[in-house]
């Protein structure tokens, strides 16, 4: 499942490939795929004629900024890709939305087993008035989509005080915590193993018995972890891609996840799997060991 650094390589792609292209029509050939607006012909409507002005990240979402100030957001979740195409390129069958752009390329959303979900959202912060209007409440913003996330840990203002701050209130595992979007936006299973091994943490601790040393430790842990796999293009498993079609080079990169029974690359021992809430959990009994 792709999360911040392989969201993050397709969004730059897209910034690179389709900023400034403009979208003269779209198929959708999966309705599901379809969140907001609905029905899924009201969104091929709405869209019609859109310029991507920008393209760029929040969470594990691309967002694609249009000129008119609404936001397009695709969250790929399991096997979602965007790829763009050029004119004539063959079909793809796993394609379940094509944003035909006027200079013959197009943009697809190709999707295997079809949880990805994409929606199209006015501009516009949580802190904007809800205006009421004739036909009942006024369009969903973009801000609101995103509401319950927590800070991105690449931003400047992710530091770490702040994420000290955000573990004072909470008493469960790290490995558990990682993963809940609402504490840090981004991270899944994949750079939760990374930065517990690379901070030597037990994915088993509680986050209140951490120091101030272990915290800064997490801390600088979690933003390398991502900034690596963002300069390797990703980690890919099974189907993701960049926006180029091509696989990431992360996955050979890893220290711990789905390593197991391999070497720790810091101690020589063997990398142990063990389940925290139902996730595959991998990490280095010697070097991240519970007080
Ligand atoms: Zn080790």
């Amino acid at each position: 499942m792709p999360e911040l650094p392989e969201v993050e390589t397709v969004a730059r792609d897209l910034q690179r490939w389709v900023a400034g292209a403009t979208i003269a029509d779209t198929e959708v050939r999966w309705d599901r795929t379809i969140s907001h607006p609905q029905p899924a012909e009201r969104f091929a409507v709405e869209i019609r004629g859109a310029t991507i002005e920008r393209v760029g990240r929040r969470a594990k979402s691309v967002l694609i900024h249009l000129a008119d100030g609404r936001v397009m957001t695709v969250a790929l979740r399991m096997t979602g890709a965007l790829i763009v195409a050029p004119a004539g390129a063959s079909d793809d069958p796993y394609a379940r939305v094509v944003f035909h752009l006027a200079d013959g390329r197009e943009l697809r959303y190709r999707d295997v087993r079809k949880f990805g979900r994409i929606g199209l959202w006015e501009g516009g912060g949580l802190r904007a008035r809800t205006r009421r209007t004739r036909e009942g409440r006024a369009p969903y913003r973009v801000g609101e989509v995103f509401a319950r996330h927590g800070p991105e840990p690449l931003a400047p203002s992710f530091t770490a005080e702040r994420l000290a701050e955000r573990l004072r209130r909470r008493t469960g595992r790290l490995k558990s915590l990682l993963l809940d979007q609402s504490l840090i936006a981004g991270v899944g299973n994949i750079y939760a193993d990374e930065a517990l091994w690379r901070a030597r943490l037990h994915p088993l601790r509680h986050a209140d018995t951490l120091t101030k040393a272990e915290v800064r430790r997490l801390h600088r842990a979690i933003r390398a972890v991502l900034r690596q796999g963002i300069a390797n293009r990703g980690a890919s498993f099974a189907d993701y891609v960049g926006a180029d079609g091509e696989p990431g080079a992360n996955a050979e990169r890893l220290a711990v996840y789905r390593r197991t029974g391999e070497p720790c690359l810091r101690c020589g021992r063997r990398i142990e799997r063990i389940v925290v809430g139902q996730r595959s959990t991998h990490f280095c009994p010697h070097c991240q060991v519970l007080p």
